[in-house]
């Protein structure tokens, strides 16, 4: 099966009120991760990658892992999109190696930055104009194009931006309408990377309904959607390779035993002071949060962060127990594991377990011959 285009996974996703996950990737180990996960839950997917990981895999890497993810999977409905697409140049590349979908971020300028460093917001003439041409040049190829209204706060590699503007619902009609978007990221609160919140957010979810009634065929995305659980950030910071060996007045620290005359207080806060937690306390967007917007009427839900944090939890403790260790199938592997398992709970709760097999995937094609009578 080829790639599937996106417009397709989220048109059907959205006729049956169910959301997609659109997770990011870097490298093999992710990519098989993920589509290991679809398989088990037989779950339709987007998988996308950001500028920065295009640079990283050299672009022809993604190109020729892709398509061995396609041949590995071939009942896996897979779309490929590109993850705020900063200028056309950026679309050409990706729509050049084979992305079936991609994404104009005209709702930031990423040519200028201001003082603090971070993209100002484009006016709204502009972001129609920037991503008009983008879905001109797109459409003819068959590809799906995903535009932006509205400003999410927080880091994504190299998007950044202080300002987090709430979608107007009074712009969005006009905007799919002179633009052409097949999917509209919109601005309901959330915030890209690791520290979205102190608490538990309040988000913006009437507003989701507002937009859907301006745009209801338009498929709606919630960018800056991992979870970041506690569970995932206590196991990036638990160092289990202190353990306390009370009795002895040991502390077992990467493999080596230390003798400490302390009291057994002083052994436990030195135990303590060695597993020092490296992640401040954050929160993410709760499943239920985003289970109610899938509901509301988003459609595709991005998941980066979540991703990373199983990564790199289960990568750091594996070296906590066995320091010694050089092979990196030992760690790359464990790792890959526990994304897949990540990834395949968030399809179940976004509700794409079990679609696998509800259409034939369309291709490029087909696409191009669809928006060319449109
Ligand atoms: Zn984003």
């Amino acid at each position: 099966m080829p790639m599937t285009p996106m417009k397709q996974i989220l048109d059907e996703a959205k006729a049956k009120g169910y959301g997609v996950g659109a997770y990011n990737v870097n490298n093999m180990e992710q990519i098989q991760a993920i589509m290991k996960a679809a398989n088990q839950t037989h779950s339709p997917l987007i998988i996308q990658a950001s500028r920065g990981a295009l640079e990283y895999t050299n672009f022809c890497y993604l190109k020729h892992l892709m398509l061995a993810a396609v041949e590995d999977n071939p009942e896996v409905p897979v779309a490929l999109h590109l993850d705020h697409g900063d200028t056309i140049e950026t679309v050409k590349k990706a729509i050049e190696i084979g992305f079936t979908s991609v994404m104009i971020d005209g709702s930031l300028d990423y040519g200028h930055k201001t003082k603090s460093g971070s993209h100002a917001p484009r006016s709204f003439e502009d972001n129609i104009r920037v991503t008009r041409e983008v879905v001109d040049y797109a459409h003819a190829y068959g590809v799906s194009v995903e535009g932006e209204l509205g400003t999410l706060g927080g880091i994504e590699e190299d998007t950044v931006t202080d300002e987090a503007n709430l979608t107007d619902p009074d712009q969005v009609e006009e905007f799919v309408k002179r633009t052409g978007v097949d999917a509209l990221a919109i601005a309901i609160g959330t915030s890209h990377g690791a520290y979205k919140f102190k608490h538990e957010p309040k988000l913006a979810l009437d507003l989701v309904n507002e937009i859907v009634k301006r745009v209801p065929k338009t498929a709606l995305v919630m960018h800056g959607s991992s979870s970041v659980p506690k569970e995932l950030t206590d196991a990036v910071n638990t160092c289990p390779a202190v353990e306390l060996k009370m009795d002895k007045r040991v502390i077992l620290f990467q493999g080596q035993e230390y003798n400490t005359s302390c009291e057994k207080d002083g052994v436990r806060l030195m135990a303590d002071l060695l597993a020092k937690p490296n992640m401040p306390h954050t929160m993410g967007v709760p499943i239920s949060q985003i289970q109610d917007a899938v509901k509301r009427g988003i459609t595709k839900i991005n998941v980066d962060t979540d991703g990373r944090l199983g990564v790199t939890a289960t990568i750091r403790q594996v070296f906590a127990r066995k320091p010694a260790e050089f092979d990196p199938r030992k760690y790359l592997g464990p790792a890959r594991d526990s994304l897949a398992k990540i990834i395949a709970e968030k399809m179940v709760a976004f509700g794409t377990a079990g679609h696998i097999g509800d259409y034939k995937p369309k291709t490029l094609a087909d696409m191009k011959a669809f928006y060319a009578v449109k």
